[in-house]
């Protein structure tokens, strides 16, 4: 996903040990202008760019009818099954591919359009059918359109309007004189009930819908620091040779307290594996939905009725507006260039939209300062020399890498482009595959005639100059090799400082009633601030998105002087020391966080490794050993090899699997009996504090409550989320998404009391973590205030 394709990989790796031993020591020593330039040289086209036009075939990034029709027919079937959510992801996915202002795609966004109306979308609905008027609907089947479209004025409320469609509908009817015909007899027979509902309504108006009472948005107390654009004047910039550029606390911190707000400098969403539509089966290859077709191209909000990019098939976004600034910004450049993107993988993606966004003139005046001999850039520590021997002074700040000459650190290209390259310590086969993949990017854009539009020029002497040089000679234009330098630097950046961006997604499931969320990476972003954290496998921090935005809040009180330290990914509760060790070592670093001493230094073993444990099969006391593992139980002496016990887990994973399938196919009476037996199953080898005992709880969970059996459903959650604390602690993020799928269950099951205190500890721990913004803050509010308001009656009989 990050890196390019494995072919395509493996095809640079071959390169790379075909070269001469001379020209691979060249490669590896040469700063990134030169590796640019040799890279023009060796990238030839017809080995390498055959090789990688080839791979690109395989990406759909264009527009294909064929691919439109299949969507549409898979969406209509979904709508008569009345599965109106997955049947409108489809008809976006079929409307990407229609070419714009041709009814094949109007008919796409008026089927959207009513699979809407049925979800209870009546605006966005009514903006579907507008699309679909704008693209040319076909005029013989405008009267059923314009139905719908007054059922939703009448529903929004709008009764006028409604009356008004109506007469031009039935107008349209008479003038067409095909009033004999059984549809139109029947569209009349609607329309005229309409009008009964709109007379109705005009003479007694619904009262106005009450605005939810005591939910309040709370503001939270933020002071912007006068130096570090985004973060809290809670903080201070600390610079020296052994931490690098860090955040410290500057006064004490509280738990919760926003301590970096910032929006990404730049963001691509990536597609990730393709999701599995409820109720559609066995789909053909091409209908298949990522999050590519579930989240705006640019702003990564939630789509709903996304609008297409006008040129590909693989950009869509949540407005026009979104959809008119991604193109003036860079995808009037990338739009073309989907398939290799695709192919090069989001990297390089990221690589290119960072430069586009930045502007030739900001790129060209820092490359050329790269140049300049300023040796500080490329080590620490001569820079930390130059600022004397109290880099940790604040007023040093002025000096520190990627700070403006008033001393400010911004979220801005200049910060961008200081984030630490790493270039001597890339192995020479990753620079050489990055090279490639770049000078590939820019030879594509040169030749497809986009180097004016990458270069944010107009003129048209410039672009028929570019013309000949094309032809002349396979060198890359000098204005092209500066953005290739550049790409090549992100490139290499990103393996450092690369920030996912995730969301809680909605896992599919039975109905409504409990939603299931697990945490899903859409994007991968550069934010400069939030990059100025280093990494500990015990965070005191979490961070949390909402769109492009990343807030950064204190999840334990940190104390003045502490530093402040992010989680790059391996977690003390999700992995052994080990493993978080290897998992790091693309940071190039070594972890010296306390969690890592401690289990390096003692012998105890991590809590990973002891909860996740295996039982022994005949009396369950613990197992122990590494290869053969025997019973801890002297009297017992079993002993079994782990290979067998690994066996047994996958198999218990592989049974689980298709329990959840069953249930997804609305057969959660067979899906409780599969999982009441992978329970016993899993006792008899697995420890009971084993995280996939508190897996098969939660799944039990979820099944029950979609046969609403919530006492029943209850009683597994308590279950996981012991289990669950037991792994990653108390007041962790995982335990706050626990209690707030219990605080549903116990809602539903009007269980008020429990309910209510669940919603307490639920909103405790995730206004830490997420914030009072948050939408599962919002939702919890909701739910109580809900619950406050049911009569004395059922209150007291709870
Ligand atoms: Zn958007
Ligand atoms: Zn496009
Ligand atoms: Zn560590
Ligand atoms: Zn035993």
């Amino acid at each position: 996903m990050a890196l390019p394709v494995e072919e395509w990989r493996l095809h640079a790796a071959r390169g790379w040990a075909a070269l001469e031993p001379a020209e691979r020591e060249r490669l590896a020593a040469a700063p990134l202008q030169d590796a640019v330039r040799l890279g023009c040289g060796l990238l030839r086209p017809e080995a390498e760019r055959a090789a990688l036009w080839r791979l690109s075939q395989r990406e759909t990034a264009g527009k294909d009818p064929r691919v439109a029709r299949g969507c549409r027919e898979e969406g209509n079937r979904l709508f008569g099954r009345r599965r109106y959510r997955a049947a409108a992801t489809l008809y976006s996915q079929a409307a990407s591919h229609e070419l714009p202002g041709t009814p094949e795609i109007s008919i796409c966004f008026a089927n959207r359009s009513a699979a809407l109306f049925h979800l209870g979308y009546f605006e966005v609905c009514l903006e579907d059918i507008a699309r679909a008027e704008s693209h040319g609907y076909p005029d013989r089947l405008l009267p059923k359109v314009l139905l719908r479209k007054a059922e939703c004025l009448l529903c929004l409320g709008r009764l006028r309007d409604a009356a008004d469609i109506l007469g031009v509908l039935e107008k349209k009817i008479a003038m067409d004189g095909t009033m004999a015909s059984p549809t139109e007899q029947a569209l009349l027979k609607k329309s005229s009930q309409l009008k009964i509902k709109i007379r109705e309504r005009e003479t007694c108006p619904e009262p106005p819908r009450e605005a939810c009472g005591g939910i309040q948005r709370q503001s939270e107390i933020w002071e912007e620091n006068d130096s570090i654009s985004g973060a809290s004047s809670s903080l201070s910039l600390r610079f020296n040779i052994e931490r690098g550029r860090h955040l410290v606390a500057s006064q004490d911190i509280l738990p919760g307290q926003s301590l970096v707000k910032e929006e990404a400098f730049v963001s691509v969403l990536c597609a990730g594996e393709s999701l599995l539509l409820p109720g559609s089966g066995e789909t053909a290859l091409d209908t298949r939905v990522t999050n590519a077709d579930l989240y705006c191209h640019r702003c990564l909000r939630q789509l709903l009725a996304s609008v297409p990019c006008r040129g590909c098939s693989y950009a869509k976004y949540c407005s026009q507006d979104c959809a008119d600034v991604a193109w003036e910004q860079y995808h009037r450049t990338e739009c073309s260039l989907g398939a290799l993107l695709l192919t090069l993988g989001v990297f390089c993606h990221v690589a290119l939209r960072t430069v586009l966004l930045a502007g030739f003139a900001e790129v060209s005046r820092l490359v050329e300062w790269s140049h300049s001999g300023d040796e500080n850039l490329r080590s620490p520590e001569v820079r930390c020399k130059h600022l004397g021997e109290s880099p940790d002074m604040r007023a040093g700040s002025r000096g520190i890498p990627g700070c403006n000459d008033s001393g400010q650190y911004q979220n801005s290209y200049q910060a961008v482009f200081n984030l630490l390259p790493h270039a001597e310590k890339h192995s020479p086969e990753h620079k050489f595959l990055c090279m490639l993949s770049v000078v590939a990017i820019c030879k594509q854009l040169q030749e497809a005639g986009l180097e004016a539009a990458v270069l944010n020029r107009e003129s048209s002497e410039k672009q028929s100059k570019q013309k000949t040089r094309e032809k002349t000679s396979d060198e890359l234009s000098p204005e092209l090799m500066i953005m290739a330098e550049a790409m090549l630097r992100h490139v290499l950046q990103l393996q450092c400082n690369a920030q996912a961006i995730t969301v809680m997604q909605e896992l599919e499931s039975g109905d409504g009633a409990v939603v299931n969320k697990k945490p899903v990476r859409l994007a991968t972003a550069f934010f400069p601030v939030l990059s100025l954290l280093n990494h500990s496998c015990c965070p005191n921090i979490s961070v949390s998105f909402n769109g492009t935005a990343a807030t950064v809040r204190a999840s334990q009180p940190i104390p003045s002087g502490q530093e402040i330290f992010h989680c790059y990914g391996p977690h003390q509760h999700r992995m052994k020391v080990a493993e978080r060790q290897q998992c790091l070592s693309q940071y190039f670093f070594e972890c010296r966080c306390q969690a890592c001493l401690d289990e390096l230094e003692s012998d105890v073993k991590s809590v990973v490794s002891r909860r996740n444990s295996f039982c022994c099969p005949s009396c369950r006391a613990s197992l122990q050993g590494e290869d053969v593992l025997c019973c801890s139980n002297e009297a017992c002496a079993v002993s079994v090899s782990r290979e067998s016990l690994l066996h047994r887990l996958q198999d218990l994973q592989q049974q689980i699997k298709k329990a959840l399938e069953l249930l997804r196919d609305r057969k959660a009476d067979q899906a409780v009996k599969m999982l009441l037996k992978c329970q016993r199953n899993a006792g008899n080898f697995l420890s009971p504090e084993h995280l996939l005992m508190g897996e098969i709880e939660d799944h039990l969970a979820q099944v029950y409550a979609t046969l609403g059996s919530w006492q029943e459903a209850a009683r597994h959650l308590e279950r996981s989320i012991e289990i669950v604390e037991l792994h990653h602690g108390p007041s962790s993020v995982e335990i706050g998404h626990e209690l707030f799928k219990l605080a549903q269950i116990l809602f539903n099951g009007f269980a008020v009391s429990e309910a209510l205190s669940t919603i307490r500890r639920a909103e405790e721990i995730l206004s830490v973590h997420c914030g009072p913004q948050s939408t599962q803050i919002q939702e919890l509010r909701e739910m109580k205030a809900c619950l406050l308001e049911l009569p004395r009656s059922v209150l007291q009989r709870t």
